[in-house]
């Protein structure tokens, strides 16, 4: 049975990690990943999050009982709510309701899955920005669907939103084809749409009858303000447009092994809502029957509690603010070193990642000669970066880019 099957290529992110663990020399830097590290790099667990977990597993009525296969309710109506607003129409009207997933990566893949075996009528083409976060395209494939198309994203040479290559191409993607959009802090560019330019992507969607999958995996990440960063998404809904919206809670609440997730999903019909959940539990129930417990639970407790809210919206406060920071300091090296060109884009984008603008071949030179990980698009977490290692990494990469 198996003799005749090749090799597939490993995945880029997880291979360079690994590199990057099996590397000795002390000097090493890793902007790989995409996950929150301290100052002195280590990965951090927000205090509010072990404050809940404590509780949690000291609760004598705790057990390990199956959840439903939709997931923990109280869960899925807490990210519902955090995404859409609780004074949003869509959750007044009780039009908006969530799917528990296995992180943001398994509300994808209950989205795919969904739009390729029930919604009638899908073209099976799905549009992702060229460049996206690279598992949409397998994710989307693996469901069912015949054909992935770039819409353009990234313009290289202003280091910005090519808003208009944008939209000509959704306006020429055929009706009832599936969109990815990134809610907010776009992986890998750092770029977002302003809010003039989210109305005419809007407006596009709407005209081309395209059905929008939206992307939310770090909703706080882009303005340290979650319900700011919900803008895109109560935008959709305020203009009456139906979607689903898949949800992480790996980098907002620091949960990443624990795979906790959601798909919400918007109705313009709440009458809709039992034959939709009837499908999904189908969908569910045939990939992996249903989701587990602890992450859920601790996003529950926290969401549900006004205090313990605060106290999260306090820590998505620190991590974005040494994302931030860590921006500034970057580009204040780089400068100070005269390294040719422009870095003002650091400190222009937002998030987690910098698209740098780094040559494969510089990225390459990096790795090699400087033990500073990052992937070969140039995207680095900027997270990675601390006031200890950011002279090497600023020195290393004007060497990369004069050399
Ligand atoms: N979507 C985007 C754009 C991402 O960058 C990621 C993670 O890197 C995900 C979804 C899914 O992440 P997870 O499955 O860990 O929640």
């Amino acid at each position: 049975w198996f003799d005749e099957i090749g090799a597939q290529p490993p995945i880029e992110v997880f291979e360079m990690n690994k590199a990057f663990l099996d590397d000795t020399d002390p000097i090493k830097v890793s902007l790989g990943i995409g996950a929150f590290r301290t100052e002195e790099g280590k990965p951090w667990v927000l205090p509010v999050v072990k404050q809940a977990e404590k509780a949690i597993v000291e609760d004598p009525a705790m057990n390990f009982e199956y959840l439903p296969i939709l997931g923990l309710e109280s869960f899925t109506n807490a990210a519902t709510r955090m995404l859409v607003g609780a004074d949003s129409a869509a959750w007044q009207e009780k039009r908006a309701f969530g799917v528990q997933s296995i992180s943001g990566t398994g509300a994808l893949r209950i989205a795919a899955d969904f739009l390729s075996t029930v919604v009638p009528n899908i073209t099976k083409i799905v549009y992702i920005s060229n460049p996206t976060w690279e598992n949409h395209r397998l994710l989307f494939l693996l469901a069912g669907f015949n054909e992935v198309r770039e819409y353009r994203y990234w313009d290289a040479q202003k280091r910005g939103l090519d808003l208009q290559g944008l939209v000509e191409d959704l306006h020429a993607a055929p009706e009832r084809s599936v969109v990815i959009l990134h809610a907010c802090a776009h992986n890998p560019t750092g770029v977002d749409p302003t809010q003039e330019q989210w109305k005419k992507i809007v407006e596009v969607v709407k005209e081309r009858k395209l059905f929008p999958v939206l992307d939310s995996a770090y909703q706080g990440f882009a303005s340290g303000d979650p319900d700011a960063d919900a803008w895109a998404v109560r935008y959709f809904v305020s203009q009456g447009v139906e979607f689903v919206c898949a949800q992480s809670f790996a980098k907002n609440f620091g949960l990443y092994n624990q795979r906790v997730g959601n798909l919400t999903v918007v109705t313009n019909n709440a009458a809709t809502i039992p034959n939709l959940k009837s499908q999904l539990t189908i969908v569910v129930r045939g990939n992996y029957s249903n989701p587990p417990a602890h992450g859920a639970r601790i996003v529950s407790a926290v969401l549900n509690d006004p205090t313990l809210t605060e106290q999260w919206k306090g820590h998505i406060q620190t991590m974005s603010g040494r994302m931030k920071a860590m921006r500034g300091l970057l580009r204040e090296k780089l400068e100070a070193l005269k390294t040719p060109g422009s870095w003002k884009h650091l400190t222009d984008q937002i998030g987690m990642f910098a698209y740098t603008g780094l040559t494969v071949k510089q990225c390459q030179f990096l790795i090699d000669r400087h033990h500073i990980y990052l992937l070969k698009s140039g995207r680095i977490n900027v997270c990675g970066i601390s006031p200890k290692n950011v002279d090497h990494v600023s020195k290393a990469i004007y060497e990369a880019v004069t050399t």
